[in-house]
């Protein structure tokens, strides 16, 4: 399908653009120059041009707000786009292009630039015609493609009021081993198997015959079309094992945000964490997504949306989402504060070895109570969703 050059169009200008940027000496990194390269390109790499000029633009202005939300607000230096994690996703930056229309009760069109007229199903609520106004109305919509298929997504801009500042109650996460998610007040939210039995086995069934596939291919020999299939059907229940994880993700997320007006998060780098397996932009990993197993590729992932998802959960609520560097949260005891060697027991018990204490309980719940202590002791000092965290430093509360 057309979509499908437009997002690999998208990617690459982005990736291009991004080596621009760390090529550029500071002073040239202007968003006249940038436009100036992105130009150049197009009219150099042929199959630019299948990108609208406008989808162009949206890629110049994504990429400088990624840089705007990373030195104001909560968000990481924008990053190369790789081929495998990244969703295929193009963009129509202006809402008036979409003409949207309803033609059933759950059934709606919109224009695509440069693909015609599409059907979609009209799942949520849309200030469309009569209901659209200078404050209420569509902006603009990202076309997704995922292994389970094609989705819209409009950004609708509505009028709402500024919440409150809201102090709340405190909580503190820890990124969970021997439990998903654990806070600092004992909570802890479960989840079942992302897949069924019956799913599972014949994910293991198409991964085997996948792999029998491909030994019996000569090297330089390209997948046949069985093997492509396979592969399709495997990338088809990845796919559901995530959108049922991310559901999970979003309802607890929701929770916590809804709970608690300050919520403290270990500051990991998650970028590092996935980095050993998905190698470098010059040096690239091979095989990751089997190398690092559905099950670990997914809580990887969850847990940058861990971050990602309350912070601006919490600000929408007047709440504030800190992220506490925190160095040692699985090593130190949470309620005398020493770090003694061989306090972790296991991956789920964390046994204190100071013998003027002898706290033991979860660890993961010790994390979170130790990401919480961290927090209020003032080491909380990277604001997120723009609003500064600034914490006195108290006396390191034993508790
Ligand atoms: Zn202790």
């Amino acid at each position: 399908m057309k979509t499908d050059g437009q997002a690999h169009a998208t990617r690459t200008l982005w990736n291009l653009l991004h080596a621009w940027w760390r090529m550029m000496p500071k002073e040239k990194r202007s968003l006249a120059n940038a436009d100036a390269a992105i130009r150049q390109a197009r009219e150099g790499i042929d199959f630019l041009a299948v990108l609208p000029a406008q989808a162009a633009q949206a890629v110049l202005k994504t990429y400088f707000r990624a840089w705007k939300n990373c030195w104001e607000g909560p968000a990481d230096a924008p990053n190369f786009k790789g081929r495998i994690r990244t969703v295929m996703s193009v963009d129509i930056p202006q809402g008036r292009d979409l003409n949207i229309t309803r033609v059933h009760r759950r059934w709606g069109m919109v224009s695509i630039p440069k693909v015609g007229r599409v059907r979609f199903r009209w799942t949520k609520d849309l200030p469309v015609g009569k209901r659209a106004d200078t404050e209420n109305r569509i902006t603009g919509a990202r076309l997704v493609k995922d292994a389970l298929g094609r989705h819209i997504a409009f950004r609708v801009q509505t009028l709402e009021a500024e919440p409150a500042p809201r102090q709340g109650p405190e909580v503190g996460i820890d990124m969970g081993f021997s439990v998903p998610r654990a806070l600092s007040d004992g909570t802890v939210y479960e989840h079942g198997e992302w897949l069924t039995g019956k799913e599972k086995v014949r994910l293991l069934h198409l991964e085997q015959r996948a792999a029998q596939r491909k030994r019996h291919r000569r090297p330089g020999e390209r997948a046949s079309r069985r093997l492509q299939h396979t592969y399709d059907r495997i990338a088809g229940l990845r796919a559901k094992a995530k959108r049922r994880a991310m559901d999970w993700q979003h309802q607890t997320t929701t929770r916590i945000a809804r709970t608690y007006g300050t919520v403290g998060v270990e500051a990991l780098t998650i970028t590092n964490m996935v980095k050993s397996a998905k190698g470098t932009v010059e040096e690239p990993g091979t095989n990751v997504a089997q190398k690092a197993g559905l099950n670990r590729s997914i809580h990887a992932e969850a847990w940058g949306r861990t971050v990602t998802l309350p912070a601006y959960k919490t600000a929408r609520r007047g709440g504030t989402l800190a992220k506490v560097p925190a160095p040692g949260t699985s090593r130190r005891c949470s309620a005398c504060g020493l770090t003694t060697s061989g306090s972790r027991e296991s991956r789920a018990v964390f046994v204190c070895k100071n013998p003027d204490c002898g706290w033991s309980g979860n660890a993961d719940h010790n994390g979170a109570r130790n990401v919480l202590h961290l927090y209020r002791r003032g080491l909380a000092l990277v604001p997120a969703a723009g609003r500064a965290v600034v914490r006195r430093a108290k006396p390191a509360a034993a508790r």
